[in-house]
């Protein structure tokens, strides 16, 4: 393992691994491997959590995405507005479904949807807007579901970097007609395997979403409509319901490491990521920009460092969506992230003597 890793799971793992091994058990008693009790309970933890009346747990974020905008009935010759600095999933379900992304360009400090480009972009024939909480931080959300609003088109947020993030108090995926979330291991609420699901206040989205999960069946041998197969795995739900209870506790910690890098690169020659004051981090990413950004990685690599990169070639320049959405150039803010974008290390159990080290290889003086 390099001398500061990017992501270090393992650490995370031992203080609750007994008592996650006890819930597995459990599942394995009941044999209740696909959804059963533990993903219906964690599906009812969620979404007391996320302040909505609906969860339903789901195989993969992208899932969740799929998902929600059949619930939406979103199909071709629809238009779906959204980011193209993102991870290429939040665009996949509109190449699934025949519909055509619309690419809005970011917030230059924010890196999200960027509201004061929002009402060119929309035309008769969109159908939903699909910000993304991107790195943990909730896109500006008033402006974007005020505009949704006025023009009666559906919001999706992509929750998937967000879980437990909030916008002026509100937990992101419950501000939106439908929030959309991914437990792939390696987000802060990581499952020991896939995992997503979709939170909502209407009961008719929720179950449409549950029949659509399970084949499309409304009751056994009916299918009424294409389905999926895109349940929860059993195991999943119990290991989410467990590692959700200190989910709030991680994302401190993962604030406190961001705020312990945001004041000791101050002196370091890079920009550091800006918290908006109007909603709480979480810090899913912690994302410096810099014009030298392949050398600063090269360094940081010698010294035994890891770095990530989200996401050096945003989604419209990737070649399923050149044909289809704007083309490379279109988008100057997104382009520019993606060719300055640094990921450090940043995960709960990240050491002040690590954080240090990252800093001092980049040239702070600490
Ligand atoms: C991870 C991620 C997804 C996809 O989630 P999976 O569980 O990997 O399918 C979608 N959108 C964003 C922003 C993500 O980071």
């Amino acid at each position: 393992m390099p001398d500061v890793p990017f992501l270090d799971l393992k650490a995370q793992i031992q203080p609750i691994r007994d008592e996650i091994w006890r819930e597995l058990e459990l599942v394995v008693d009941r044999t209740a491997f696909a959804s059963g009790p533990a993903a219906a309970a964690f599906e009812e933890d969620f979404a007391a959590y996320s302040g909505v009346r609906e969860c339903v747990a789901l195989n993969s974020g992208t899932s969740a995405l799929h998902v929600a905008m059949r619930c939406l009935d979103i199909g071709p010759g629809d238009e779906v507005i959204t980011v193209s600095m993102s991870f290429v999933a939040t665009a996949w379900p509109i190449l699934y479904l025949g519909a055509r992304p619309v690419f809005v360009d970011i917030d230059p400090e924010r890196f999200t949807l960027d509201p004061s480009r929002l009402e060119a972009a929309l035309t008769p024939r969109t159908r939903a807007i699909v910000p993304v909480h991107l790195y943990g931080q909730c896109a500006d959300m008033d402006p974007i579901l005020e505009l949704a609003k006025e023009r009666g088109i559906p919001v999706i947020e992509d929750a998937a970097q967000a879980a437990g993030a909030k916008y002026k108090g509100r937990r992101a995926g419950s501000m939106g007609t439908i929030g959309c979330f991914s437990f792939y291991p390696g987000k802060n609420l990581g499952a020991w395997g896939e995992g997503g699901a979709i939170t909502t206040d209407s009961l008719e989205i929720a179950e449409r979403a549950r029949r659509l999960r399970d084949h499309g069946q409304s009751q056994k041998h009916l299918h009424d409509e294409v389905g999926y197969n895109y349940r929860m795995d059993g195991l999943q739900g119990a290991v989410l319901r467990v590692k959700l209870r200190y989910l709030d506790e991680w994302n401190d910690r993962r604030r406190q490491v961001a705020r312990l890098y945001d004041s000791i690169l101050q002196t370091a020659p890079i920009r550091t990521p800006k918290a908006c004051p109007d909603g709480e981090h979480i810090y899913h990413l912690y994302v410096i920009r810099s014009r030298e950004r392949e050398a600063l990685r090269e360094g940081l690599q010698e010294r035994g460092i890891q770095t990530g990169l989200h996401y050096p070639k945003p989604i419209h320049t990737q070649e399923p969506f050149v044909a289809l959405a704007c083309r490379p150039g279109d988008l100057p803010v997104s382009e520019a992230l993606g060719r300055q974008c640094l990921s450090l290390p940043i995960f709960p159990e990240l050491s002040e003597v690590q954080i240090r080290r990252v800093a001092e290889a980049l040239g702070a003086t600490t």
